[in-house]
């Protein structure tokens, strides 16, 4: 068992922490001390039902929900996802899948990307995946926002200013068995982006929980606060989230075509992604705090595009300097506020229907599409696909998500129901917030 596996230090080890992640995107474990593990190594730790009917906001459950105070849910640890926290040494964490009547639970997030996940096999896919994480550093005051730089975008004073905890950050990341792959300071004050190797579908999920958590707490350690927020300042750069995807068959790479394009799986795959964009967002950019990134000109993935090198649009296809080229695409319109259990399961689900359809996602954009006017989109637009503008607030996306008759049922009725309620209670919540008071409520949640 892990926590017997590694003795790094002469540290005493006290608790396993069994992680979740509810439907208001929130990362939660309930822990359970060593010394009673091992008689209640099956069935550690249980949780309410009702904890996936909580909101952002606060500790309640939301009308609606379908869920209450009657219900237990077991968290089981998945122990291939147990580690040592390098960051608190003392405690581990394994990621729980949820267990009802000795049967996956069917509001279970992670139950929900490998339905996903089994979903592409049968369609003789694998979906390799990374989340590119940026976030933003900031000194630790109760009251004031104060990021730890006011650097441009790859600014090697930005560099030193961070290095110390960019390399306690990398550090911990590698000791939890990710390979780190490149850094930079980002636009925005404080903010940093750093980049992690791609993995099967359900490990990326899983290593978008350890990222996020070893952010957090490498931060702490270092007397500063760090927050993934979307946007916390009006006129910078947003924190995205942008989910970085590859088909594959048989163990090959079937993303590009051998000739510098998409293959036609690829292309169907994003139509796919594309078509549900709109009821996606529900799910990949989650937040009210979300569509304040999202805008033109902030290569945040405003409109319903995709395109070779293009970073205004939704999906960008990067180009490699040598072949084989393209080898994956990015999903620009998601951010760290959203489970990835869910976004990235939902994702899947789409791009398999556009498969199954046979959908054409049009040709690639290869203008910025804020530049143009409505009209004008319409003009340079195909037939198979208009350039559009995404939703712009979270009650849009909700009610794209509620008119999905694909999503809700890859959902499942009790899974969109919980999943709904409790976005519909953030949005009449928080709709009409100011930034300040937005940032100030959801600064440490994310
Ligand atoms: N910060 C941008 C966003 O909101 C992304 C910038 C980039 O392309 O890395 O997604
Ligand atoms: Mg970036």
């Amino acid at each position: 068992m892990c926590m017997r596996r590694h003795h790094p230090q002469n540290v005493q080890r006290q608790f396993l922490r069994v992680v979740f992640c509810d439907n208001a995107n929130a990362i939660r474990a309930k822990a359970i001390h060593l010394g009673i593990l091992a008689e209640n190594m099956d069935y550690p730790v249980s949780i309410t039902a009702a904890q996936l009917a909580e909101p952002v906001m606060y500790d309640g459950v939301v009308p609606d929900s379908g869920l209450g105070p009657v219900g237990e849910v077991w968290l089981i640890p998945d122990w291939s996802t147990c580690k040592i926290l390098p960051y608190a040494p003392s405690h581990a964490r394994a990621i729980g899948d949820m267990i009802q009547d000795g049967q996956a639970w069917s509001l279970c997030p992670r139950y929900f990307l490998k339905r996903a996940i089994a979903a592409a096999k049968q369609a003789g896919i694998e979906v390799m995946a990374a989340f590119e994480n940026e976030f933003s550093l900031l000194h630790s005051s109760n009251n004031e926002i104060i990021p730890t730089d006011d650097t441009v975008f790859a600014s090697t004073l930005g560099m030193d200013l961070n290095r110390k905890i960019i390399d306690a950050i990398a550090d911990a990341l590698v000791a939890q068995d990710m390979t780190v792959e490149r850094y930079y300071p980002e636009s925005a004050p404080g903010q940093h982006e750093i980049s992690i190797r791609y993995a099967e579908a359900l490990q990326a999920a899983d290593n978008q929980i350890a990222f996020r958590e070893t952010v957090r707490a490498v931060a702490i350690e270092h007397g500063l606060k760090a927050s993934f927020l979307p946007k916390i300042f009006a006129d910078k750069a947003g924190n995205g989230c942008h989910l970085h995807l590859s088909l594959w068959q048989d163990g090959k790479n079937i993303t590009g075509d051998g000739s510098g394009k998409l293959s036609s799986t690829a292309l169907a795959f994003i139509a796919g992604i594309l078509h549900h964009l709109p009821a996606l967002m529900a799910l990949t950019t989650p937040s009210t705090n979300s569509y304040r990134r999202i805008r033109p000109h902030f290569w945040s993935g405003a409109f319903a595009a995709w395109g070779y090198d293009n970073r205004e649009a939704a999906v960008r296809v990067p180009s490699n300097p040598v072949p084989p080229s393209p080898t994956h695409f990015e999903l620009k319109t998601s951010d760290a506020s959203a489970n990835p259990y869910l976004a990235l399961g939902a994702v899947i689900f789409a791009g398999l229907d556009g498969i199954a359809r046979n959908l054409n996602p049009g040709d690639p954009v290869d203008i910025d599409p804020g530049l143009f006017s409505e009209a004008e989109l319409t003009e340079r637009g195909n037939a198979a696909r208009k350039i559009e503008r995404l939703p712009q607030n979270l009650g849009e996306a909700i009610e794209h998500l509620s008119g999905d008759r694909l999503l809700l049922d890859a959902l499942g009725a009790e899974l969109n129901r919980a999943y709904l309620a409790v976005r519909k209670a953030e949005w009449e919540a928080m709709k009409d917030m100011e930034l300040e008071t937005e940032v100030n409520l959801l600064l440490e949640r994310y």
